[in-house]
């Protein structure tokens, strides 16, 4: 079969590690008869670099044109770039946002996982770790804090800011059924985090959660407050199968589930429309403190473009292939230097790819 995927190498480490996750797919579709067509565009700083904004209305028409979309990471340092100092709207991440809004990518998938072979890497109690987990958080991606009316005013020489979190009963249930679709094909439990004791928008986005669940019998469905979820995945994150919350809560608790697997470097997403059409990348940034080194961790991305076969192109079996390759390459002692313990071989980034690609 052949598909269109436009790559958004983007800035830091981030063509690094594409370049590595297109070697994987050129093997796949070697060894499975397919055929990916590559296109790239800018995004973010190196979109700025060129064009003065984050994202031109041409490289959303190449990404909408395609059959997924393939990333990087976009941003640089914060306290350093001159990416920074522009009006908020003209930063690296305000490119980001459009094409997630243009797209309508509402739902993003993010899977926290413990490798066996990693399990030394992971920051948890050793009893915790042990028991392993397996996890997916549903973020909805469009909507709430990040894309509500926002101001800062001065009044009587007081500087005043007000961001607004709004959801309509659409917005939620959209995402909500993912959550439940996600979860029938997994351990069939899905835990929705909210913070109902205090926010109106809580208080709807749990009512419509019960609304769904109707049609999900089978599904077991459990209320949990984000404070409260927050404490719980440190505790015994193995209670949880898909975790289902809000834009803001979702940010700051799938960026807590990539910690606790040990590296940040290991962890895929996918932001899903209504269709098959997504946009994959790692759930890491764009790491400048390590860009340009080849040293950066390139399996994200792989297991992104993994995601990408299984979600977007119905391709399971090439799918599981890059994963049990990642196992296989893992397996055999071989790390990169994130996810490096005493008695492994160190690789770089590219020699990574490279094992990778042999073991598929
Ligand atoms: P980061 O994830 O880029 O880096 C945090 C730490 O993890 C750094 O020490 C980095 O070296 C390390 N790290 C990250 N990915 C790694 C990998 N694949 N292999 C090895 N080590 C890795 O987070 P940050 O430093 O807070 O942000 C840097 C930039 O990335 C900022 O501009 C931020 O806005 C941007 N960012 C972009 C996205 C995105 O494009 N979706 C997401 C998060 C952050």
């Amino acid at each position: 079969m052949k598909f269109n995927i436009t790559c958004i190498p983007g800035d830091g480490i981030g063509p690094e590690i594409v370049s590595q996750a297109k070697l994987v797919l050129d093997k796949v579709a070697s060894k499975f008869g397919h055929e990916f067509i590559y296109k790239d565009i800018l995004m973010g700083g190196a979109s700025i670099d060129v064009h003065g904004i984050p994202l031109t209305d041409e490289a959303i028409s190449d990404a909408k044109s395609a059959d997924a979309v393939l990333m990087g990471s976009i941003g640089g340092n914060t306290d350093t770039s001159p990416w920074y100092k522009l009006e908020p709207s003209k930063r690296p991440e305000a490119g980001l946002l459009k094409i997630r809004k243009e797209l309508k990518l509402f739902a993003n998938l993010r899977p926290a996982l413990l490798y066996k072979e990693l399990s030394d890497a992971c920051v948890l109690k050793k009893d915790t770790s042990d028991r392993g987990f397996d996890l997916i958080i549903v973020r909805e991606l469009t909507g709430g804090l990040y894309f509500g009316k926002r101001e800062t005013v001065t009044e009587n020489g007081i500087r005043i800011a007000t961001d607004t979190l709004t959801y309509n009963e659409n917005e939620i249930k959209r995402v909500a059924i993912k959550a439940f679709e996600a979860a029938s094909k997994r351990r069939k439990k899905v835990t929705s985090v909210d913070k109902a004791n205090v926010l109106d928008s809580s208080r709807l986005w749990r009512a419509v959660v019960n609304e769904v669940a109707k049609d999900y019998p089978d599904i077991e469905l459990e209320h949990m407050l984000v404070d409260n979820c927050a404490m719980q995945l440190v505790k015994d994150p193995a209670q949880f199968d898909i975790i289902l919350t809000e834009n803001m809560f979702g940010d700051i608790l799938s960026d807590e589930a990539s910690m606790i697997t040990g590296s940040i470097g290991m962890l895929p997403s996918a932001s899903l429309n209504e269709t098959k059409f997504g946009l994959y990348e790692p759930s890491h940034g764009s790491a400048p403190d390590i860009a340009g080194m080849d040293i950066a961790n390139p399996i994200a991305t792989i297991l992104s473009a993994a995601m990408m076969l299984r979600f977007s192109f119905d391709l399971n079996d090439e799918a599981d292939a890059i994963e049990r390759s990642v196992v296989k390459t893992l397996a055999e002692g071989y790390r990169t230097s994130d996810i490096y313990t005493d008695g492994c071989r160190k690789l770089k980034c590219s020699e990574m790819g490279q094992k990778i690609v042999e073991n598929i």
